[in-house]
Formats: structure tokens, C-alpha cells, sequence
């Protein structure tokens, strides 16, 4: 049987390219870039409520460093350090950690982020990352600074991940095509870092969407002291979300949470660097709408009719907030 040390030296000890000192003593030695602020953020993913217990071990450790790597997407930030804290089932499954550890690795690689630390306890599958990164000071990308008049955007495309979770559960029967799109959409989000680093400078707020892109554009709104408009007929669906009928597709689309997109507010004359910033970070965006004076929260279709629909999106404390 492997030791909580043993486990350790196995699989969370990888090598680091830009640490003083990582795994293996007391705490981590970091040196953060002169002149840099130091952006931290934390999520905790508790098997049940945030993923299925049986989810492939290698996709949860790739989700579990990209809702992270998100964060600091979102912040504008560019991603450092990340640390795991983890409960694990008895006895430990080696085969299990291997995977989870690969992706959780391979994932943090990609975007430059070392693994520097942790802490590994027996108990029921809980996964607790903390991200650092760091951003020049006053460029952080925040959810307080968007103003009347903004152009309202969003990367990529919403809905799919939201799909993918009821295909699972057994709602909808897709194309086999639509299917492993939306799962992997679910399972393996693209955390947008070159995008949120890009947008530095331009963009006046910004929240990554992982509850829903309504909920998470009235975090904005609120923090900001502003309304907005929303275009449905912009809003950029997976295209799996052709499929289904109009009402769960709005439902999934505007409430459905997980895609991992950036939603954000720019000055409308940015528009065309806000455009070329997209391009350079590979990424694509669209306009959605646009910021109002506070009280004014309304999603139009093409015809300008208001659309009735929930601005609330996912919450753990809250049953009626549940798309
Ligand atoms: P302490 O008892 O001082 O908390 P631990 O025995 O918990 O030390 O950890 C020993 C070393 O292993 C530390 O450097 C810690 O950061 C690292 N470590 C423990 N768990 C993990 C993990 N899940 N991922 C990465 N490093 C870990
Ligand atoms: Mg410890």
C-alpha cells in the first residue's frame, strides 16, 4: 500500500521551471516578478455536486486546473503557480491518481503554471486548486469597471458545456458528433489566458462564465452600479444547441453554466482592437449588447421584443437559482 508520502513523491511531485523551491519542504518559495501585483484565486470541486464520482480521472484533473487557469483568464492575469489540496477515498486507486495527476500536470504545462505544493488527506473525492499569477498593477481585468455605453462581448461560444451535463444525465439523445462536442466542452473547458492578457488595457470589466452567462454578466452589473442590453439573436450558441428546441436552447445558452468563456465590457470606439486582440490570442468574440444605467437588465430578440428570462444562474445555497 502507497503512504500519503508515497503518493506524494508519485504523482503530485513534477518538475517546476520558475520556482525557487517547490514539493517537498514545509511550504514553497516563490519569486514573484518585480513590479508585478500577485493575483490568488481558489476553487474547490467536490465529487457529486461539481462532477460525477466515476468522471475519466485524467479529464477531472484537466478541469480541475482549468477552472482555475480561468480565474486568472478572467483577471487578466497570467498564470504562475498552482497548489492541490486533496481528499482521496480509501485506499488510494493508483491507476486513478496517475491519470488525474497527468492531467491536472499536462494542463498547468500548457499554460505555463508550475506545480509547486499541497496537501493530501484521506477522505470523500474533494479537490481544492489555488491558482497564483500576476498582472501589472491597475491592468487587472475586474468585475466594478463597466460603464454606460460599453460594448458587451463574449468569447467563444456558451451553452455546449451546459448541454454536454444533460446529454449525460440522459435528457437528450444528440449526434454522436454533438455529443463528444458538448462533453468535452463540459469536462475540458479552454481556460481564455491569452485573451484576458490581451484584453489588458481595453476591456473596462470581465468575469469568466461558469454559472451562466446571465448570472455571471449580473455579477458585472452589480459591481459596476449598470444595466445592460442583451441581443439573443447575437448571443454565439454551440452549435449543438441547433438541435434542441428554442426554449432549452435559450434556457441552456443564457442560465446553462460551465463553458468558461470570457464575458467583458469595452468602449465601443475599441471595438476594432478588441477585434484584432481576439485574433492575436486565437480566440473568437462577439458583441452581445450593451451596458445601460443601472435598473435596466432586458435580453431583446432581433424584433427588439423583451424575452422573459431568469438573470439568476447556478447557486449551491440557493434550489430556486437552479437552471
Ligand atoms: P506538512 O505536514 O508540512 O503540511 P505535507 O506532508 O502535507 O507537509 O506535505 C509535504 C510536501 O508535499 C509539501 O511540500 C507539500 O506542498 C507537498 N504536497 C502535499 N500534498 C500535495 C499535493 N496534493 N500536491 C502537490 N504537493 C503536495
Ligand atoms: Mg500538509
Amino acid at each position: 500500500m502507497t503512504s500519503e508520502f508515497g503518493l506524494i513523491a508519485r504523482f503530485f511531485s513534477r518538475p517546476v521551471s520558475s520556482t525557487r523551491l517547490g514539493v517537498g519542504d514545509d511550504a514553497a518559495l516563490m519569486d514573484v516578478s518585480p513590479g508585478q501585483t500577485l493575483v490568488v484565486s481558489t476553487d474547490l470541486l467536490v465529487a457529486g455536486r461539481h462532477f460525477f464520482p466515476d468522471v475519466d480521472p485524467w479529464r477531472l484533473g484537466v478541469k480541475s486546473a482549468a477552472v482555475n487557469l480561468s480565474d486568472m483568464a478572467a483577471m487578466g492575469a497570467n498564470p504562475r503557480w498552482a497548489t492541490l489540496g486533496i481528499a482521496l477515498p480509501e485506499p488510494p486507486d493508483d491507476d486513478w491518481l496517475g491519470r488525474f495527476s497527468d492531467g491536472f500536470h499536462d494542463t498547468l504545462r500548457r499554460y505555463g503554471t508550475d506545480w509547486v505544493g499541497g496537501d493530501t488527506t484521506a477522505g470523500p473525492l474533494t479537490i481544492a486548486v489555488t491558482v497564483m499569477g500576476e498582472v501589472p498593477p491597475l491592468q487587472a481585468l475586474t468585475r466594478s469597471g463597466a460603464r454606460v455605453g460599453d460594448d458587451l462581448w463574449v468569447s467563444g461560444t456558451v451553452g455546449g458545456a451546459a448541454l454536454g451535463l444533460q446529454c449525460r444525465q440522459g435528457r437528450w439523445t444528440l449526434s454522436e458528433e454533438d455529443r463528444r462536442h458538448c462533453e468535452d466542452r463540459l469536462d475540458m473547458p479552454e481556460p481564455r489566458v491569452s485573451l484576458g492578457r490581451a484584453l489588458r488595457g481595453l476591456a473596462h470589466a470581465a468575469i469568466d462564465v461558469s454559472d451562466g452567462l446571465l448570472a455571471d454578466l449580473g455579477h458585472i452589473l452589480a459591481l459596476s452600479g449598470v444595466g445592460a442590453e442583451v441581443l439573443w439573436d447575437a448571443v454565439p450558441l454551440a452549435s449543438a444547441l441547433r438541435s434542441i428546441p428554442v426554449d432549452a436552447r435559450q434556457a441552456l445558452a443564457l442560465a446553462g453554466g460551465d463553458d468558461y468563456e470570457l464575458c467583458f465590457t469595452a468602449p465601443a470606439v475599441l471595438s476594432q482592437r478588441i477585434r484584432e486582440a481576439a485574433a492575436s490570442a486565437g480566440v473568437s468574440v462577439t458583441r452581445i449588447g450593451r451596458i445601460l444605467p443601472a435598473g435596466q437588465q432586458v435580453v431583446r430578440n432581433a424584433a427588439g421584443q423583451v424575452l422573459d428570462v431568469k438573470w439568476r444562474g447556478f447557486d449551491h445555497f440557493d434550489s430556486a437559482g437552479r437552471p
